[in-house]
């Protein structure tokens, strides 16, 4: 049985005293929550305020970026064992966003990911194509040609510590969500392509996160389908009611 996980990226949004208001609304929202694991992504600026506002709670924090590198003279990274200090307990590798505008690549994605699980944190490992790949019918090769390339090399109980979020750039901050039907069928492509690459029991166990577009309003028709373990959340991630009836999903 995977659990479910729903997780909140804030991308460059809240000074410390929004998250700390924020936090405030939220955390007595979802406090009696047992159904799934709540992570919640500041920017690195607030994640000293969020963890601290997540002391007593179950709510997890992430960071959104780090450097593959422990140390060493690269000007304005951040690496996993000063994250893994601060307290959080997961990293986003590889979002769209990194892809797009900061020249990430699978390659990058690789590194970061095992420098992350070395230093024991979950990386979360962001996947997805354009429309342009979609509406070309590359949406299968390029899942396969993501993971084949960004996952590499991790062994099967590195594998086993990772999430995977599927997020069609297409859908990511753009109203438009995939339909629960789309959705499923990218992420049966991927446990598909992870038990060629991995085991069929990396397969079964991974928890592949959908992300684009998901709101109160169509969690839980995404959340009904059996091949999609959890979200990711942008936008509605921001706004301490809206994110609380996403984590709520089923109550
Ligand atoms: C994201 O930032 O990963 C994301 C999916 O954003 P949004 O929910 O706003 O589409």
């Amino acid at each position: 049985m995977r659990k479910a996980v729903i997780a909140g990226n804030w991308k460059m949004f809240k000074t410390r005293s929004e998250a700390r208001a924020f936090m405030d609304v939220f955390a007595p929202k979802v406090a009696g929550v047992n159904h799934c694991e709540i992570i919640i992504a500041p920017p690195f600026t607030a994640l000293t305020t969020v963890i601290e506002a997540t002391q007593g709670t179950r709510i997890a924090v992430a960071a959104q970026n780090l450097h593959w590198e422990k140390e060493g003279a690269f000007t304005g990274e951040i690496s996993a064992p000063m994250i893994v200090e601060l307290g959080c307990h997961a990293v986003i590798v590889g979002h769209s966003e990194r892809r797009q505008y900061f020249g990430e690549t699978d390659s990058t994605v690789r590194k970061k990911a095992r420098a992350a699980l070395a230093a024991g944190l979950t990386p979360i490992v962001c996947i997805g194509e354009t429309s342009q790949e979609r509406e070309a019918g590359e949406t299968d090769a390029v899942l396969k040609r993501q993971i084949s390339g960004g996952l590499a090399a991790l062994t099967v109980e590195e594998f086993s510590r990772i999430l995977v979020a599927y997020e069609p750039i297409w859908a990511i901050g753009t109203g438009q969500t995939a339909t629960p039907a789309i959705a499923a069928s990218a992420h049966r492509l991927i446990r598909q392509q992870v038990s060629e690459q991995f085991t069929t029991e990396s397969a079964a166990q991974l928890r592949i996160l959908y992300g684009g577009s998901v709101k109160p309003e169509n969690i839980s028709a995404l959340m009904a389908e059996d091949d999609i373990d959890g979200a990711l959340v942008g936008g509605a991630s921001l706004d301490a009611q809206s994110f609380a009836s996403i984590v709520k999903y089923p109550m």
